[in-house]
């Protein structure tokens, strides 16, 4: 269903309204990338949610609200800190993980005592939110393992079918889901990098750490710690062909990229490469693909998953990416992109 977002069609939010409150599943736009949605407190829901996306029943759903009371009504012994950050940075793609009370059921947090809560900065989905009297479940609206949906053609190629319905906002605004924090240690732990990133946190909160399980070193393995939010734990976003990232000088880059294509190509192989705007007319084999301006990060993050899917569907071998270790969102991107390469990369 086309719901546009100005005005929005709110005959097609009341008809997905009515199918979450009858227990059924919609997916819906928010800025980081489409949402499965289910109402949060029927474990009914959640459980259809995890048996339409095949994903592991231990892997937590986030709960999206449209007020801060919401919040307050579904956590215990809530701290300060929430206050401050949903002040700074709600509506908006920061998810916070609190202890939960009994209102949320254990199959939506995965059997967790704590709950990841976010409001979301997307007016269809807050519209749904309202509209629907629930509060939403939602894990990202893929098929457990492809990359992250970030227009309704992405879900629908993914969940069509096994979904009651799909509201289609158009395409989102970041591409990269959103930042996850827990707040029930002393200190304000980051669980998943996001838009919102380290330096925008410690300005409201003051410390701030980085979960040691997702710090990968130069060798690409973590310091051993285990991810405390399940979903890094599982390889994900993998794309069919087998990605490695290129890092280092650019003129480097570009020749090695070069090279290893030309002999991939030699040897029988499909090759794709993930190149930008500034670069892409020096590469001259292979199937080249431009993911944004190096100028404008957000230009990357938002092109991302749609680019891995692309070459699922041009079914390339191998893929080579340039690394994109921007100043804002770097972070958050080479996260998810060394995900997809399973942590392989060139240093040059
Ligand atoms: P997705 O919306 O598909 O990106 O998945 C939600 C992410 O939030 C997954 O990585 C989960 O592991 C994480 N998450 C959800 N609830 C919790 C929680 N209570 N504690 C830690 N991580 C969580
Ligand atoms: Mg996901």
């Amino acid at each position: 269903m086309d719901v546009s977002r100005d005005p929005i069609n709110m005959t097609y939010i009341k008809e997905a309204s009515e199918i979450l409150r009858q227990g059924g599943l919609v997916a819906f736009p928010t800025e980081t990338v489409y949402g499965l949605g289910g109402d949060a407190k029927d474990k009914e829901a959640s459980k259809k949610i995890y048996a339409a996306k095949g994903r592991p029943s231990d892997n937590p759903l986030i709960v999206h609200i449209a007020k801060f009371s919401q919040l307050e009504e579904i956590t215990a012994n809530l701290p300060e800190t929430a206050k401050k950050l949903a002040d700074a940075f709600w509506p908006g793609p920061l998810t916070m993980v609190c202890n939960k009370n009994e209102v949320i059921p254990y199959e939506t947090t995965g059997g967790l005592d704590t709950v990841a809560v976010r409001m979301p900065n997307n007016p269809v989905a807050l519209a749904l939110i309202e509209d629907s009297g629930c509060m939403i479940a939602a894990p990202s609206a893929n098929t457990s393992g492809r990359p992250s949906p970030t227009k309704a053609s992405h879900v629908y190629e993914d969940l069509s079918g096994k979904i009651e319905a799909i509201l289609d906002g158009g395409p989102v605004d970041i591409g990269l889901e959103s930042t996850i924090v827990d707040l029930t240690e002393d200190v304000v732990t980051i669980l998943r990098p996001g838009f919102i990133n380290m330096e925008m946190l410690k300005e409201v909160v003051g410390e701030v750490r980085m979960d040691p399980g997702i710090v990968y070193n130069d060798k690409g393995t973590t310091s051993g710690a285990k991810p405390k939010a399940p979903g890094m734990r599982y390889k994900h976003y993998a794309p069919k062909g087998d990605l490695t990232i290129v890092s280092g000088n650019e003129e480097k880059v570009i020749s090695t990229i070069n090279q290893k294509t030309e002999s991939a190509i030699a040897k029988g192989s499909k090759v794709g490469i993930i190149a930008t705007s500034e670069t892409a007319d020096r590469y001259n084999l292979g199937q080249v693909l431009v993911i944004g301006d190096r100028s404008d990060e957000g230009s990357i993050a938002h092109n991302l998953y749609d680019i891995l899917r692309q070459f699922d569907e041009l079914d390339v071998d191998i893929i080579y990416s340039e690394s994109f270790s921007t100043p804002n969102m770097g972070q958050a991107i080479m996260n998810r992109l060394l995900k997809a390469a399973g942590q392989k990369t060139i240093e040059v």
